[in-house]
């Protein structure tokens, strides 16, 4: 379990909080507007109100024992910036910001923010890679054109191979996993016999996973 702060509350701090409460961690709720903090209070760790443009509010905050801070300040870029400089004094190593433009992104990146994350861009180009790829549930992408994604087995496939859906001269993607309802099935072999329904989780470079994927729907 780790010790995560989330700075403002809005619609992507909050959500960031829930679902990292979710995962089992530990949350420290931050935001200045009261109302935001007595919304939350009850669902994280921790919940406070502070203004983090205040360098003696971020001290009594006690930020270096956590993980990290991540720093969900939405339109205020100058709040936010300022916020960074005061964690950065007080000895936190691992900051994460919510970046809004171009100009913030180069100052924080002056500043040595470790992870800057532009939302609606990245939403962006997931959505369109999912539109493109209607029947691929989700994917990480693992860098230099490899990644793993995550396809559901049509009514088609129910009863037949692995081996005979997948069947190819040259073994350039793997089946790492297969999810069927509560089970998951680790690295199965050719002779594996799907049902409809069954959730693969599929390895390899994106040109072979665009030649697989049309066969399993
Ligand atoms: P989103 O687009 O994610 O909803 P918002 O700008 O609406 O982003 O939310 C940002 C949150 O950050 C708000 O709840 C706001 O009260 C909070 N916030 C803004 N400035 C500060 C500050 N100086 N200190 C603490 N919290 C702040």
């Amino acid at each position: 379990m780790a010790q995560f702060a989330v700075i403002g509350l809005g619609r992507f701090g909050s959500a960031a909080s829930l679902e990292l409460m979710r995962m089992g961690h530990s949350v420290l709720g931050i935001d200045n507007d009261p109302k935001i903090v007595d919304k939350y209070a009850d669902h994280l760790s921790r919940a406070v109100i502070a203004d983090v443009t205040d360098s003696a509010a971020v001290q009594e905050l006690g930020l270096d024992n956590y993980d990290v801070v991540l720093i969900a300040i939405g339109d205020d870029v100058q709040a936010s910036l300022v916020s960074v400089v005061h964690l950065k004094a007080v000895g936190v190593t691992k900051i994460w910001v919510k970046a809004i433009s171009h100009a913030q992104h180069l100052i924080l990146h002056k500043l040595g923010v470790n992870r800057i994350i532009h939302p609606e861009e990245e939403m962006g180009v997931r959505v369109a890679q999912m539109l493109s790829y209607p029947m691929v549930n989700d994917y990480i992408s693992l860098g230099n054109g490899e990644f793993v994604v995550e396809i559901t087995a049509s009514e088609r496939l129910d009863e037949i191979s692995l081996g005979e859906v997948l069947h190819q001269d040259n073994k350039t993607v793997e089946v790492l996993l297969i999810k069927r309802k509560t089970q998951i099935l680790v690295r199965p072999t050719d002779d594996f016999i799907l049902q409809a329904k069954d959730i693969l989780v599929i390895f390899g470079p994106l040109q072979a996973l665009r030649n697989i994927a049309p066969k399993l729907i």
